[in-house]
């Protein structure tokens, strides 16, 4: 499943091919066919992502396509004329691009993909929690800067960090790779209570999680390994190596060799090493 960095790249990507320009938007597939028609034509002003919420933003009017991929969801897009179009191709994007070159995005297997209004958009973020990517600085009226206002969430709950943290609520764009890998970090036992963990412990997590998220951003994909952990010093991480946990089960924990366990939270596989994680609250 994509998670934030992976949709923050997709907006820049995007914005890169088509913004300020006008586009030709279809759905070849049919199932966003009265959408696409009222957008053909229009100038793309811009593609924002948040958490793992994909939004375009059409002129003239009050028009934004709201994606989201969910677990199958794929874009592909290239230079020049795009390919014949086949399958379930629910959105296509053609542009001139930035020297009448072309340009072209497809978007299929989607959760969502709907045509909204601001109105709407607004509704969506204000039930995301902060994303680490899109850092807000602390508002008005005393409202919180945007790691306390998640460490606030957590503070109130009683379910396990673990499912605190894929929840969109308390934090937007974190999936299963950054989860198991940040409570990998800070040794936190993921089992652990929300309310249970220490303040300074989640300053320090979520200080590392806008690091690590910027570092997907920048790589394209997730690493979370020191190279002294990894098979090979130097150089890049190799694919088997760019996690401590995440799909690692049945494998030595890479910093004490305990056997890296897994089991099912809120639906979906956790990793982690029951000895690394498992230090006292507070320590
Ligand atoms: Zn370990």
């Amino acid at each position: 499943v994509p998670e934030g960095h992976t949709l923050f790249r997709l907006a820049r990507d995007q914005n890169a091919q088509f913004a300020g320009r006008p586009v030709r938007v279809s759905s070849p597939q049919g199932r966003f066919a009265e959408s696409a028609a009222l957008l053909d034509g229009r100038v793309l002003r811009r593609v924002e992502s948040y958490g793992k919420h994909l939004f375009q933003v059409y002129e003239p009017g009050d028009a934004i396509v709201h994606i989201h991929l969910g677990l199958y969801g794929k874009v592909l897009a290239g230079a020049g004329a795009a390919p014949e179009a086949k399958g379930a191709l629910r959105l296509r994007l053609e542009g001139p691009g930035a020297e009448g070159e072309g340009e072209w995005a497809d978007l299929r297997g989607a959760t969502v993909c709907e045509l909204i209004t601001r109105a709407e958009r607004t509704a969506i973020l204000a039930e995301l929690g902060p994303d680490p990517l899109h850092p807000r600085p602390a508002g008005p009226a005393g409202s919180a800067a945007d790691g306390a206002r998640a460490a606030a969430r957590m503070a109130r709950s009683s379910k396990p960090v673990a499912a605190l943290l894929m929840d969109q609520a308390v934090l937007a764009g974190v999936g299963n790779v950054y989860r198991a890998e940040l409570l990998y970090r800070h040794r936190v036992d993921p089992l652990l209570p929300g309310r249970d963990l220490v303040a300074q412990d989640w300053a320090a997590m979520w200080a590392d999680l806008v690091s690590l998220m910027r570092a997907g951003v920048r790589a394209g994909r997730i690493v979370t390994t020191l190279p002294e952990h990894r098979s090979r010093r130097s150089g890049p991480a190799r694919d088997e190596d760019r996690c401590y946990v995440y799909r690692r089960a049945g494998l030595p924990c890479r910093v004490c060799g305990t056997t890296v366990a897994t089991a099912v939270l809120v639906g979906r596989n956790l990793f982690w090493c029951p000895t690394c994680q498992n230090r006292p609250v507070g320590e």
